[in-house]
């Protein structure tokens, strides 16, 4: 069985970036874009290794790389934050 939840994704000046399905426990590192349920950044169509911005603050939220052949956000842990599950 898959375990994980939908957790809430925030920038430091609290703008919501994301809805994500995480799965299993353990520190948010990455966002596999595919998984997003609600994207308020546009992740959809960004080109790999760019570096997506808050729409609110402007800071930059990590690096977009292909992982496990899907992109992902690789998030920087500065700008986000923290997740606990
Ligand atoms: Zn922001």
């Amino acid at each position: 069985m898959r375990t994980g939840k939908t957790v809430d994704i925030h920038c430091r000046c609290g703008f919501l970036l994301f809805r994500y399905f995480k799965a299993g426990k353990g520190r948010l590192i990455k966002l596999i874009i595919s998984r997003l349920s609600e994207d308020n950044v546009g992740l959809q169509n960004v080109q790999t290794f760019s570096r997506p911005l808050c729409p609110n603050c402007a800071s930059e939220l990590g690096i977009v790389r292909i992982i496990h052949g899907e992109p992902a956000l690789k998030l920087n842990q500065g700008s986000i934050q923290s997740i606990r599950i």
